[in-house]
């Protein structure tokens, strides 16, 4: 057989997954409401679009240097400071990516040997295991609960952290649970990472411009500026700017990593599109992308708003805490498991209620046992209050119905 075993044995993303059958029964004429979503479904700034146009009318059409033209660079350095209060780098510590999961596959395919460990703490972004296992290294999963908003705890990274490891993975805003690290946890963390220098840290900040009760998202390097030589920061315009598909992300760290990663890039993709680097450069930092990711935040927070009241009327939903940013709630569904219309059509696990839900309700949501943790359902709020409302009022009246 042609295909490796390695990747053989790897999963599709459960993401994508979900959402690829809501589509198929909308096709079938269906009305679906898809909370599997993990794409914004607002617009991006119009500033975008107007600096793509004048890209093209400079007829720029020419290979990059593969980690990203200089002044992009410095259009990210500065939107970095402005935005994440983060500094201290210079561009040749910068590596522009095709969107944040080609900045993290870099640099874990550029750093790590079989033998290496990463801390994953669950529940976790899919493909974060999924890059690890191409690399062959070894994935150490740190479940983490919900009485804890599901935060690692100092506690539990020390117990985790061995000679092998090489990174720890931390995420927030999170994406499944809307987690938002706060700064008491950080910094405790950021402590227990002092002791061991050769960890390396991947800062995900992919969601930090939707955190809903800071204004600007608390950072490990604001508590502890000392870990900045061996972090990664990663983050790029898929979220915060809508821009999904236009597929740019960045990563900012140490010089030798990313060489490292530029490196394979170099033997990979290239430079990621010439136009919607200069798009990016230019728009990145004008007044128009302050006063959007503004209105992004409103809108995301009343969304949540909605959902989590919505949410409130279902089984187990009185449990639930609000979260602080991403679009995502992780609803715990054991209670709702239990109901006896759930119960009456034999439905045991959270992945059998998603498809159950699906079929019947046309409730599209990701179980939560794809993102390392079983008895949740992720619900996206990346789409409209109508949406919303309909499709919950959609379970509560299947429950209604025995
Ligand atoms: N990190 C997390 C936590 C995500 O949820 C996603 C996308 O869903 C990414 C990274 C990848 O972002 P991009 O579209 O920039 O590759």
């Amino acid at each position: 057989m042609i295909i490796s075993n390695t990747v053989s044995k790897l999963a599709p993303s459960a993401t994508l997954q979900m959402s690829k059958k809501a589509k198929f029964l909308e096709n079938q004429g269906y009305k679906v409401f898809d909370f599997s979503v993990g794409e914004p479904d607002l617009f991006p700034p119009d500033v975008l679009f107007s600096e793509a146009l004048n890209a093209i009318k400079s007829k720029a059409h020419t290979y990059t240097p593969v980690s990203g033209t200089l002044p992009l660079k410095d259009s990210i350095l500065k939107y970095t400071e402005k935005y994440q209060n983060l500094s201290g780098w210079t561009a040749r510590q910068v590596c522009v990516s095709t969107g944040a999961k080609q900045v993290i596959y870099n640099a874990l395919m550029a750093s790590l040997e079989t033998s290496d460990e990463v801390i994953i703490p669950s529940p976790y972004w899919v493909s974060y295991p999924a890059i690890v296992e191409l690399a062959k290294a070894r994935q150490v999963f740190v479940p983490c609960e919900a009485h804890n908003d599901f935060k690692l705890t100092s506690d539990q990274l020390e117990r985790a952290i061995t000679h092998k490891t090489k990174w720890l993975i931390l995420n927030s805003p999170n994406n499944p649970t809307g987690t938002v690290y706060d700064t008491q946890t950080l910094y405790e963390l950021a402590m227990i990472l002092m002791k061991f220098p050769s960890v390396f840290i991947l800062s995900d900040d992919i969601y930090e411009s939707l955190s809903y009760t800071h204004v600007l998202c608390p950072h490990l390097l604001h508590v502890c500026p000392e870990l900045q030589s061996r972090m990664l920061v990663v983050n790029g315009i898929s979220k915060s700017l809508a821009a999904t598909g236009w597929r740019l992300g960045w990563g900012i760290g140490p010089d030798s990593l990313i060489e490292a990663m530029e490196k394979i890039q170099s033997h990979s993709t290239s430079g990621s599109c010439c136009l919607v680097q200069k798009s990016v450069e230019h728009a990145l930092n004008t007044i128009e992308i302050e006063s959007y990711l503004n209105k992004n935040r409103q809108i995301f927070s009343s969304r949540r708003d909605v959902l989590m009241k919505a949410l409130k009327r279902l089984p187990g939903g009185e449990a639930l805490k609000c979260p602080e940013g991403a679009f995502y709630v992780f609803y715990p569904c054991l209670e709702l498991l239990a109901h006896p219309k759930i119960c009456g059509l034999g439905w045991k696990t959270d992945t059998e209620l998603a498809e159950g839900m699906l079929q019947y309700m046309q409730v599209c949501t990701v179980p939560g046992s794809e993102f390392g943790k079983s008895g949740y359902l992720r619900f996206s709020y990346a789409v409209s209050i109508d949406v919303i409302k309909e499709g919950v009022a959609q379970i509560e009246n299947f429950l209604k119905i025995c």
